[in-house]
Order: structure tokens, then C-alpha cells, then sequence
């Protein structure tokens, strides 16, 4: 009985492998650096927003609507994607408004020059306006955006009814994706940044080989990986995590994360700093939603070849709202000027090749587990 039970299993599993495998078999090609092809054939996608410079509400530009779907995508606009026209409209200047506000960048309602250098930058794929309602900027009473207390007040925010791990979850585990056979080296990567978390809360966070069991549960996938928001490869989306107690935190494989070293010498212009995403990523897993404070870690978009590490106290402020304080935290805090900081030193060094055929398995289990 027992032998049957293992037979069906192996068969479903291999069943649903060799059908992600041929829906999502990533083109980047096993024995090659992922980094060198990304590099030498591929440009994020929202580069070609860029074009739009200039334009003005009324006109009409064939792309405009790929702009809302990025829009819509993010939570700025709500009307379904599939009928959205080329036309420079009101909701599309409606939401440019919005997130403009979001960014702290002039409302001017048009795609100028610093709106569309921000929108092009590599970013969070968690939306910025969940169901409608916001805690960003544009969510905020306009009392909040007097000169006086523009730059005094917290700007974190929380996902809908702001959901909070249970007081009776306070010891959490996490556990890694088998199938992406992370290094000790990138695992300690993410036990940095959940310390940066637990030095300033009464939770703590413990690795754990049993990863169906744990309480948070990190991988990296390719595209479509079954939960509806797939990955865009290089640039465009990063990682996105979800709202507690699911626990789920994802990342783009295909991005070229640097794991060691100074990224802010990488020599190549999409490197992205792993363990700035993986802080960033753990906020949204303890609760906190995005914040318009440019310096602080739950900042929507990271720019790439930037370390951003150390929480600001617009991220302690938020996190400790939901959990109180840890007693051992002294109330300071090294976030000021730490965005281009580099513990490491050294040449940067990217994840290897072996994420090939990581990705695949990674999605093989993701269409099952997720
Ligand atoms: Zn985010
Ligand atoms: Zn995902």
C-alpha cells in the first residue's frame, strides 16, 4: 500500500513537471551564465515607456495600453485589462496623478521626464494600491501633505485590515525552495535580512530544512509560476511576497542577483543586490505595505546596482505598530546614507548558472504547492 502511494505520487509529480516544464522551460540555457544573454539580447520591458516622453492627455500612441496594465497591475487603475485603448485618458491621467503623489514627484498628471524615469525602474511586484485603498501617500488625508509635516510624518503602510502574525507566533521558521539548491552563501544572504527584522521586534526567524512545514517559505521561479503574478525576467518585477500568515516569499530567478561584493560596482547595469530585495520582501511578509519614504526599505522600487539594507525608521516605526518593540533594541537606527553602503567589499559575484535548471524544478513545484 504503501509502494502504490509512493508510485502515484512520483507519477503526479512527474506529471506536473513535464507539463510546467514545457509551458514555462525558461530560454535562458544550462552551462551559460544567464547574465551574459540577458545581457547581450534582452532589455526590460518598461524601457519602452520611455518613448511616450512628452505625451499628452488626449493623444493617442500605440503602447499607451501596456502603460495601464503596468498601471492596472500596481493597483492604480481597477478596471479589467483586457479592453484597455491606446488613448491618453482620464483614468490613465488619473493614475498617473495618483502615483506621482506616491513618488513624491510633481502631480502634473503627464508622462514627464521624472514620472517615466520612475516608472521604468526595477521594482516590487506587490501592488502599491491594494483593492482600491492605499496607504501610500495618495491614500492619506491631505492634512499629511502640508510642507510642515511632509517630512515628519511615517509614511509605512499595511495591507488591508493590516493582517499581523498571531501572538502565539512569535518563533518562525523559514525554509528554502529544495529544488533552487541554494548555497550556504545565499541562504546566509536571507538570515541577514531577517535579522535586520528581528533586531527590532520580539519575533525571531529560523531556518529550517523542512520547507512544506515552515511558517515562511522562499523561492526562486521563472515567468508564470502559479499564483497570478508571474515573473517579467530581467528587471521589470523583482520578487513579491505575500500578506501574513501565508508566508510566501518569491523571487525572479532570471534577474542577475548579486550575493557578494559591492553591487555598486557591478559591471553589469542590471545587477540587483539580493539581500536589499530579500529585507524588502520580508516586510511585506511581517505585514507592512509600501511606503513613499524614499529611504526606507519598503520603498517600492530599488534601482539597480543599489544596496539598501538597513530599515529606516519609517520601516521600524511601521513594524514595530504591529509587534511592539524588542526589548534589546536601543531605538537607533543606520539607515541614513546606507542605500549605496557595502559591507563586503570586493568583486561582485553573481548567482550561478545552476539556476537553470533550478527555475524549472522551482516551477515544477510552485504550480503544486503554491
Ligand atoms: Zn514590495
Ligand atoms: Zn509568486
Amino acid at each position: 500500500m504503501k509502494f502504490q502511494v509512493f508510485v502515484i505520487t512520483i507519477w503526479v509529480f512527474s506529471l506536473s513537471f513535464a507539463s510546467v516544464s514545457a509551458r514555462f522551460l525558461p530560454n535562458n540555457i544550462t552551462g551559460i551564465p544567464p547574465w551574459i544573454l540577458h545581457n547581450a539580447t534582452k532589455t526590460a520591458a518598461w524601457e519602452a515607456f520611455t518613448r511616450f516622453a512628452g505625451c499628452r492627455p488626449g493623444e493617442r500612441r500605440d503602447g499607451l495600453s501596456k502603460l495601464k496594465q503596468y498601471f492596472s497591475y500596481f493597483g492604480y487603475i481597477l478596471n479589467s485589462p483586457s479592453n484597455f485603448t491606446e488613448d491618453f485618458d482620464d483614468e490613465l491621467e488619473k493614475a498617473l496623478r495618483t502615483y506621482q503623489q506616491n513618488f513624491n514627484l510633481n502631480v502634473t498628471g503627464e508622462l514627464d521626464d521624472p514620472t517615466l524615469e520612475h516608472i521604468v525602474r526595477p521594482r516590487c511586484g506587490n501592488a502599491d494600491i491594494i483593492n482600491g485603498t492605499t496607504s501610500m501617500n495618495s491614500g492619506r488625508s491631505s492634512s499629511f501633505h502640508t510642507t510642515e509635516h511632509f517630512h515628519t510624518t511615517a509614511h509605512y503602510s499595511f495591507f488591508p485590515g493590516a493582517p499581523r502574525w498571531p501572538s502565539n507566533q512569535r518563533d518562525l521558521t523559514y525554509g528554502f525552495l529544495p529544488a533552487n539548491e541554494l548555497t550556504d552563501e545565499v541562504k546566509a544572504i536571507f538570515t541577514s535580512a531577517f535579522q535586520k527584522w528581528s533586531a527590532v521586534i520580539p519575533l525571531t526567524f529560523t531556518q529550517t530544512d523542512s520547507y512544506f512545514l515552515a511558517d515562511i517559505r522562499i523561492g526562486f521561479y521563472g515567468g508564470d509560476h502559479g499564483d497570478g503574478e508571474p515573473f517579467d525576467g530581467i528587471l521589470g518585477t523583482l520578487a513579491h511576497a505575500f500578506s501574513p500568515t501565508s508566508g510566501r516569499l518569491h523571487l525572479d530567478g532570471e534577474e542577475n542577483w548579486i550575493v557578494s561584493g559591492d553591487v555598486t560596482t557591478a559591471s553589469l547595469p542590471s545587477a540587483v543586490d539580493l539581500e536589499s530585495v530579500a529585507v524588502h520582501e520580508i516586510g511585506h511578509l511581517l505585514g507592512l505595505g509600501h511606503s513613499s519614504v524614499e529611504d526606507a526599505v519598503m520603498y517600492p522600487s530599488i534601482s539597480s546596482r543599489t544596496k539598501k539594507v538597513e530599515l529606516a525608521n519609517d520601516d521600524i516605526e511601521g513594524v514595530q505598530l504591529l509587534y511592539g518593540n524588542n526589548p534589546d533594541f536601543n531605538g537607533t537606527t543606520t539607515n541614513s546614507g546606507s542605500r549605496e553602503r557595502d559591507t563586503s567589499g570586493g568583486v561582485p559575484s553573481y548567482l550561478g548558472s545552476r539556476w537553470g535548471l533550478g527555475v524549472v524544478f522551482a516551477v515544477g513545484f510552485g504550480s503544486f504547492f503554491l
